[in-house]
């Protein structure tokens, strides 16, 4: 077998892309799924929210 990867990968394989949704000025972007554990800031607004609550579908 030749099944061979990075082992500095394998901390990142159960990361995530999520995208969410401002719910001050409606921008959207994505987050990793770790960060949804704590409040982002909008990058445009600067709102501070709880991600979990604008997760867009
Ligand atoms: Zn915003």
């Amino acid at each position: 077998m030749s099944n061979q990867h990075c082992p500095g990968f394998e901390s990142n394989k159960t990361l995530k892309e999520v995208k969410i949704k401002c719910p001050g000025c409606g921008k959207e972007w994505g987050i990793f799924s770790d960060e949804t554990e704590k409040n982002v800031k909008c990058p445009d607004c600067g709102m501070i929210f709880d991600p979990k609550t604008a997760v867009v579908k």
